[in-house]
């Protein structure tokens, strides 16, 4: 330990970019604001460059370390994504043994921190002594569903029914079809895991969450005054990344300086996060709905499957060569004045803060969320899987800062043209875009008050830094000055 006195905090951030940005913003405050350093250890094969670009982005006192890529090949082409993480964070462990092994030779690690999936691995860190936290990557909402798991689903009598509303303590309703249909079934694999991560949130010394009492008030006190020796919970956000930068890329340059082209407040910003896809049939309706708009937009585009709607997050590369033949006839050269479409990737924080940007039609992830939320841009919701229809909930219903499109009861469940332009037209020029921007602007400034000098989330975040380094010296370390 005497070859680096600093108390050290590890991170595991669980496969993906949206799970890696709001741990990888954790390690960066804590080691600003506390005389703590970090090291990020994240899995090789994922989104690799857009990963560099974050990792490079930290400051000194922030290292990363990537463990061997993991081979999952033998799994289904079909099985379903939080299968797929569980499995390959359970096979990390024998790496991730060496690599803390490794670390502790030559510092004090006080602080062992996953996100909801990394459970598997908290066995490891109480071997070895270290203190466990999880940040989920998520909010109040979806943390509630989770920990309600076991009671809501076990086989008991007078359990929840899972074709009726179910109501968690102090959170909107939720229908059936906003959660999702393989957690609800207990025979499916899924189901299991999600059971597991459930009752691994019970074995930490303390839960973060990236949400703040202004938007989950009622929820987040629900869960904090659960007692009965539960783990403490801190609510710490909104953290978001806000020094990644992609300029050097010629599409985000090229991005941006379209925006700049642009009146103020009169661009519809459209993407799906790192994972979400679009049907072939749903992309082209966009593209006509969008023209029927009259608005201006800068979509994000991806190639279109027919497949599974998250299924870009493992086997997308986001690559730059994508044609972009599958939208309709003429769109691209139609739009040229209006629009513009991006393929695959775009600097999607600098976009959201960007003064011509007025709405974001968004999929709905908690990252896009708070960078919506801390730039006060209302939105359009598209949730596609995982918590995304939970978010959409919360947005469109609990805080009000979203509208949401009219789905017709169609068959194929694709949102039809009309049906896109008229939500799109309410939220750039129309009464109900007017009220959630208000309400949008409310949330924003509860935000940064909540993360401001004496906000909540900012002195919640103190108080776990201060864990730290008060663990640290429990420990018999020295502060290094
Ligand atoms: N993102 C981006 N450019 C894109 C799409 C996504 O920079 O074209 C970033 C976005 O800003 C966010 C993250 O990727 O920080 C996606 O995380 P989120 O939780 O919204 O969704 P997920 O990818 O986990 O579904």
């Amino acid at each position: 330990a005497e070859a680096n006195p600093k108390a050290h905090v590890v991170l595991l951030p669980s496969p993906g970019i949206g799970h890696l940005t709001p741990l990888a913003t954790l390690a960066k405050r804590l080691v600003l604001n506390h005389d703590l350093s970090a090291t990020i250890i994240t899995f090789s094969d994922l989104s690799s460059g857009i990963q560099q670009s974050l990792l490079s982005s930290l400051p000194n006192g922030v290292t990363s370390v990537s463990l061997p890529a993991i081979p999952l090949d033998d799994l289904p082409i079909n099985t379903h994504i939080v299968t797929r993480l569980s499995i390959m964070i359970s096979r990390s462990v024998p790496f991730l043994r060496e690599t803390l092994l490794a670390l502790q030779k030559t510092r004090r690690i006080v602080a062992y921190i996953i996100d909801h999936f990394g459970g598997e691995t908290l066995s490891l860190a109480s071997e070895l002594g270290i203190p466990r936290y999880i940040f989920g990557t998520t909010n109040f909402f979806y943390l509630s569903f989770l920990l309600n798991l076991p009671s809501l689903y076990h086989d008991k009598p007078g359990n929840h029914n899972p074709n009726q509303v179910l109501f968690l303590p102090g959170c909107t309703p939720l229908h059936p079809k906003d959660y999702s249909r393989s957690c609800i079934d207990k025979n499916s694999k899924v189901f299991q895991w999600m059971l597991r991560h459930s009752k691994h949130h019970d074995q930490v010394d303390g839960i973060m969450v990236n949400s703040f009492e202004a938007m989950e008030g009622g929820t987040a006190r629900f869960l904090k005054e659960r007692g009965n020796g539960k783990p403490p919970i801190f609510s710490i956000g909104p953290l978001t990344c806000d020094s990644r930068s992609d300029k050097s890329q010629v599409e985000s340059g090229l991005c941006l300086r379209w925006l700049d082209q642009q009146p103020g407040r009169s661009v519809l910003f459209i993407a799906f996060g790192s994972g979400g896809m679009l049907s072939f049939k749903q992309t082209k309706e966009m593209a006509l709905g969008l023209e029927m708009s009259g608005q201006r937009f800068l979509w994000v585009v991806r190639k279109p499957v027919d497949a599974d709607a998250s299924s870009a997050y493992f086997n997308h590369r986001h690559g730059k060569n994508n044609p972009l033949g599958f939208l309709p006839e003429g769109f691209v050269e139609r739009m040229k004045e209006k629009g513009m479409v991006v393929p695959s990737w775009a600097p999607q924080e600098e976009i959201l803060a960007h003064g011509a940007i007025g709405g974001f039609l968004s999929h709905c992830g908690w990252n896009s969320t708070l960078e919506s939320i801390i730039n006060g841009v209302p939105m359009i919701t598209w949730p596609l899987y995982s918590e995304q229809p939970m978010n959409a909930v919360m947005l469109v219903e609990g805080a009000k800062v979203a509208l949401r499109p009219t789905v017709m009861n169609n068959d194929d469940q694709v949102v039809g043209k009309e049906a896109i332009a008229d939500v799109v037209k309410d939220l750039m020029e129309g009464e109900g875009g007017k009220d959630v921007r208000r309400r949008m602007h409310e949330l924003k400034e509860a935000a940064m008050k909540a993360v401001g000098a004496n906000g909540s989330s900012n002195k919640a975040l103190a108080q776990m830094g201060s864990r730290c380094e008060i663990r640290s010296e429990i420990n018999g370390g020295k502060r290094q000055q």
